[in-house]
């Protein structure tokens, strides 16, 4: 969707290489299998320099992912967290920056089993600000509800950050980007509303937030985020299944997610959601999120590490 802004530094199996370096044989077993883990983590330059927004939690859904896919991750829990605040410290950003986390079976063995293929451990991290661009922040974006379903939760983990899973997410989402859409928005087997291809999605309905439980869809840490960041603002939110039809008739409908952030949307299916614009619900949590990442909400600073 973007391409990347090439820092310095990678951190690449324990140390620190130049970007350039960090890469990998074409016989990687990952490459081929399909099973891989990774995270998606942003840090935002705050009055004290740049700060990781939710280290631990991102890290944990990292082991979390590994453990339920078999990738027996070398390192630590906090290993890998001192290793994203070094990767963001020595590069030295000047701008909001996306940490990509990724494990990964390497070279060495072949055939579907990955017993004894060895893990591979990548950390890096560039420049990249809005996922869909300024104006989607501010206008909102085209959503389509696609024709492929999430897997059901007896044939795929969703709640594994699993790069198999993103499959199924590039297929949605190609899908509606060559129909005109900006993003995809996939229902589960039963119908049901279950997130966009990187996002989790939120309608507000007869004065409540409504956003839907996680059960074919990733446990979200913006979605937590924001859900919380709502309830202090005095908004009552609910975590119910919601159906095609609520959506078409929303007040306001927009995505949550780490690349993603607060992202309205005006349009889905043709139907315009509200008045076609940023709602004044997504525009209060939009500004209290982005003060919150940027440390400037004192609640939850907890949520912020500094790398300096
Ligand atoms: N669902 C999917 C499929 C995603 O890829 C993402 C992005 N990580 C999300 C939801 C949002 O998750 P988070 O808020 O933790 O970034």
């Amino acid at each position: 969707m973007a391409t990347i802004n090439e820092a310095k530094y990678i951190w690449f199996n324990g140390k620190l290489v130049a970007w350039k370096d960090a890469t990998v044989h074409v016989l990687s077993h990952s490459l081929h299998y399909g099973n891989a883990v990774f995270e998606g983590v942003r840090a935002y330059q705050t009055d004290k320099g740049p700060a990781i927004f939710r280290l631990k939690e991102h890290t944990k859904r990292l082991m979390n992912s590994a453990h339920a896919c078999l990738i027996n991750i070398p390192y630590t829990q906090e290993e890998l967290e001192k290793a994203q605040i070094e990767v963001v410290r020595e590069n030295n950003f000047t701008q909001t920056v996306y940490i990509r986390p990724l494990a990964f079976f390497g070279y060495g063995t072949m055939g579907v089993s990955s017993k004894g293929a060895n893990v591979d451990v990548a950390i890096a991290a560039w420049q990249w600000g809005a996922y869909m661009g300024e104006d989607a922040l501010r206008k909102g974006i085209k959503v389509k509800i696609s024709s492929w379903m999430k897997p059901a939760p007896f044939s795929m983990m969703a709640k594994a950050k699993a790069s198999a899973n993103y499959f199924n997410s590039q297929m949605a989402n190609f899908e509606a980007v060559n129909a005109g859409y900006d993003e995809a928005l996939l229902m589960d087997q039963n119908g049901f509303i279950a997130e966009g291809s990187g996002e989790c999605f939120f309608i507000v309905r007869n004065g409540s937030i409504i956003t839907p439980p996680n059960d074919t869809s990733l446990e979200s840490i913006t979605q937590q985020t924001v859900i919380e960041i709502a309830e202090d603002l005095g908004f009552e939110v609910k975590r119910q299944r919601i159906t095609r039809d609520e959506v078409y008739s929303a007040d306001e409908a927009f995505f949550t997610g780490t690349a993603a952030e607060v992202t309205p949307i005006s349009n889905i299916d043709g139907r315009v959601i509200g008045k076609g614009e940023m709602g004044p619900v997504a525009e209060k949590l939009q500004k209290t999120y982005f003060d919150v990442v940027m440390g400037k909400n004192a609640k939850f600073e907890h949520y912020l590490t500094y790398v300096k």
